[in-house]
Parts: C-alpha cells; sequence; structure tokens
C-alpha cells in the first residue's frame, strides 16, 4: 500500500502549528517531512532586552498551549530563554464605565497565561526536532500538489518532488495548500489592521494584560520580561485602515504620545517604540479541514481576530488532536491519509473553533457600536460580568483552555 511514498505524512509550514505537529508526531515510526520555504530558525536569539531586540509578533500562550509545548519538551527552552507569565487582566470600555477585572487566583492558577515571541517558540520546537532526528527539514517553497487514490505528491518551486500518503497544511492564513485543493473558505474582511510594536513605559506592568476597547477597535499592552526598571510591553493594537495609515507615519515622539494617550496613560508616558507594522484583519475559516490525503491547520485553517489571543491556542488545539487521531491509525495499521481517518479530527475541532471566532466578532461589533443604549447595556453587562464570580470563572477557564 505504500509502495512509491517518500514520506508517510509531509507538513508544509514550520510556523508554530506546523513544528508542533512535526515533534508530536514524531518517534512513532512515521516517515516525516517538513517542507519550510523560509530558513529555519534555531539561530542564537537576541539577549539584550530593550525595545528593539524583541520580536514584534508574540503570543499569549493559554495554559493547555504551555501544556502541549511542555509534553513536547519544547517549554524549558522557552522559559530558558525568556517569557513573561501574567497573572491579571483588566479590560475596560473607553466609552463608558464598563471594566472587568480576572485574576489567576479566582481559578487556583500560578498564571493565567504566559506571553512569548513566536520565533523564540519556534526555535524551541526546531531546536526538538533536530534532537529527535527523525523528520526530514526540506528547504523549498510548495508550487504544485497532485492526487491520486494512493498519494499525493508535493512539487517544489526548487524542482524537487516528494510524494506523501498524507499532506498537512500548516502554511498559514493565505495557505497556498489551500488554495491548490480549492477547500471553500467563509472569510470577511474586518477593514482594520493590527498594528504591533514594543514599547516602553514609564510604570512597571504589573504582570498583567491590559486590553482597551475604543470604538476605533481594541488596544492590547501585553507585558514582557524587560530589564528590571525598563518595563516592556508588546502593543497589538486594532485601527481602521485610514486611521493605521495616519498613526503608522507619525514619527516616533508622536507615535509614543498618540498611543500613551489612546490607553488612558494607565502605565505613565510610553518613552520609546521599536519600529512599527501592521498586518491587515480579516476572518477566515474553512468550510471543511480535510480532504482525502489532505488536512488543514492552524492558521490554514481558520485566521481569527487577534483581540482575545485565541489563533494560536487553537492552532495547538488542532495540533493535538490530528496528532492523536493519526497516531491512533497508525497504530492500528491504518493508512492515515484516508478521509474517515481525517474526519475525526475536523469532528473534534470545527465547532470549537467556529464558537471561538463567532464570540470574537461578536464582541467586536458589541464594542464599536456608539448608541447610547447599548454602550449603557456594555457598560452594565461588563459590570455584571465583573460581579458574578462563577460566570467571569468560567470564562476565564474556557480563555484558558481548561475546558466548560
Ligand atoms: C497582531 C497579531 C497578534 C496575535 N496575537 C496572538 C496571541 O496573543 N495569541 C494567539 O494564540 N494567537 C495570536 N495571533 C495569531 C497567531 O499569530 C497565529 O495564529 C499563528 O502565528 C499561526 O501559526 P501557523 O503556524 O498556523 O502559521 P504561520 O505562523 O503563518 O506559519 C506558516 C509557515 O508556512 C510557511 N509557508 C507558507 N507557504 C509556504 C509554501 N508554499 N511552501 C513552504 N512553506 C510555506 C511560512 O513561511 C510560515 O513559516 C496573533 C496574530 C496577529 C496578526
Amino acid at each position: 500500500m505504500n509502495g512509491g511514498r517518500d514520506v508517510d505524512i509531509a507538513i508544509v509550514g514550520a510556523g508554530m502549528a506546523g513544528t508542533a505537529l512535526a515533534l508530536a508526531l514524531s518517534g512513532q515510526g512515521l516517515r516525516l517531512a517538513l517542507i519550510e520555504s523560509r530558513p529555519l530558525l534555531a539561530a542564537p536569539l537576541p539577549a539584550e532586552r530593550d525595545v528593539a531586540s524583541f520580536d514584534t509578533r508574540v503570543s499569549a500562550l493559554s495554559p493547555e498551549s504551555v501544556a502541549l509545548l511542555e509534553r513536547l519538551a519544547a517549554w524549558p527552552d522557552i522559559t530558558a530563554y525568556r517569557h513573561c507569565p501574567y497573572q491579571h487582566m483588566t479590560v475596560w470600555d473607553a466609552e463608558g464605565t464598563g471594566h472587568i477585572e480576572f485574576d489567576a487566583a479566582d481559578v487556583d492558577c500560578a498564571a493565567l497565561g504566559h506571553i512569548v515571541e513566536n520565533r523564540a517558540v519556534v526555535n524551541a520546537l526546531v531546536g526538538r526536532l533536530q534532537a529527535a532526528g527523525d523528520v526530514r527539514v526540506v528547504a523549498g517553497k510548495l508550487a504544485g500538489l497532485a492526487r491520486d487514490d494512493d498519494g499525493i505528491t508535493l512539487s517544489l518551486a526548487e524542482g524537487e518532488k516528494l510524494r506523501a500518503g498524507l499532506l498537512v497544511a500548516a502554511d498559514g492564513a493565505l495557505s497556498s495548500v489551500r488554495s491548490m485543493m480549492a477547500f471553500r473558505t467563509r472569510e470577511w474582511d474586518y477593514g482594520h489592521r493590527a498594528l504591533v510594536t514594543t514599547v516602553m513605559t514609564e510604570q512597571p506592568h504589573q504582570h498583567t494584560a491590559w486590553q482597551r476597547f475604543l470604538p476605533s477597535g481594541p488596544l492590547a499592552f501585553l507585558p514582557l520580561p524587560g530589564e528590571s526598571g525598563r518595563p516592556v510591553c508588546s502593543i497589538v493594537w486594532s485601527l481602521q485602515d485610514a486611521l493605521a495609515d495616519e498613526v503608522l507615519s507619525l514619527d516616533d515622539k508622536a507615535f509614543c504620545r498618540r498611543l500613551g494617550e489612546a490607553f488612558e496613560h494607565r502605565l505613565g508616558r510610553v518613552l520609546a517604540a521599536s519600529p512599527r507594522a501592521a498586518f491587515p484583519l480579516r476572518q477566515r475559516h474553512a468550510v471543511d479541514y480535510v480532504q482525502p490525503r489532505v488536512a488543514l491547520v492552524g492558521d490554514a485553517a481558520h485566521t481569527i481576530h487577534p483581540l482575545a489571543g485565541q489563533g494560536i491556542n487553537l492552532g495547538f488545539k488542532d495540533v493535538a488532536a490530528l496528532a492523536e487521531e493519526v497516531l491512533a491509525a497508525h497504530r492500528r495499521g491504518r493508512d492515515v491519509g484516508q478521509l474517515e481517518v481525517l474526519r475525526r479530527y475536523q469532528r473534534r475541532r470545527k465547532g470549537e473553533n467556529l464558537l471561538m471566532m463567532g464570540a470574537m466578532d461578536a464582541f467586536k461589533t458589541l464594542f464599536e457600536q456608539q448608541a447610547l443604549p447599548l454602550r449603557w447595556l456594555r457598560s452594565a453587562g461588563m459590570g455584571a460580568v465583573h460581579r458574578a464570580v462563577p460566570l467571569k470563572q468560567e470564562i476565564m477557564r474556557r480563555a484558558m483552555g481548561l475546558g466548560g
């Protein structure tokens, strides 16, 4: 049955989802390949802790994502480099009195989550993959696919061909596998961009994730492990396209002033900022995650508004579910590319991803409303959630991936 296949599973994309999946599948007797068009990291990361030395792409990892990285033995390398646990979260409405405070002690946890730099996560996973030694890493760009009953052939732009029993697309929001295999998606543009940068603030961040909902979109200050006396935060600021252009074009001094005002100076003045980058915000969800011999994971399957920091947390859950289904089928001697095997993965993940995306969309719409009765309802609702301890604990447990 496996005749002619170079590998059992080819994974395209060595971002956080693809590297985690390769590692989760390694050591089980499967022949694996990981294909990536950019240089893989595993190079020394900066040791300095000034604003310019942090990756502008950071993620708030839930305790459940941390547990996965622990099982993959990658978490110690991430913490040995640097990370910032946060025990509190403060969310407030710019247009009213509504606010909610979350505290790790309310759910008997040491931290609500951990802020990590994306490149540090990939680097740690690549380091473990190199140590595992059974994943063939291929430097190349996927350029073509041909599927038949017995396998799928990948053609790389560099000329190499590779035949696999299963292809997993972990190639991100603009997945080329998804378009080559004509997976249908539902998507909509928010007309917003996420501006990201790293800033130094006058006052310490208090290991708190801060989020202010402005009519123009949410603004988050996420704590990073800066030097003592030089507090550093990562910023994700969602802005309408025209406003994003305006804010991007400000000089550093004017930008820091504008950002401080938008944040109501909760951490004093913003003293310095690293170069700014902006990403278009588009919600996207594949109608199906699987076809015979193909599965989508992570951002290739779903791209979600970053306001609740759930994108890679959902992606890691995809990785865990797909790895479990594939390994169970492999142990039973089944062909892991068969649709019945892959459908089990889709059944486990699609509903939850859809629910989270719907919730983020509803949040975003609610906070954009300017009508007075809605603003009043919003403030009253936030106050009610803040006081309703069991409800607040339930929201926290779900956001932390601790189950309902
Ligand atoms: C501003 C912002 C803030 C965010 N904050 C959070 C947060 O706090 N918490 C959270 O959970 N999520 C967050 N997210 C979401 C998170 O960043 C993504 O969900 C995550 O990075 C997706 O990882 P991935 O591995 O699926 O895809 P990617 O990181 O996009 O990796 C895809 C990989 O595939 C490779 N590739 C693509 N095409 C090809 C090809 N044809 N051939 C070979 N290789 C290819 C690419 O080079 C890349 O390395 C945020 C997103 C944004 C935009």
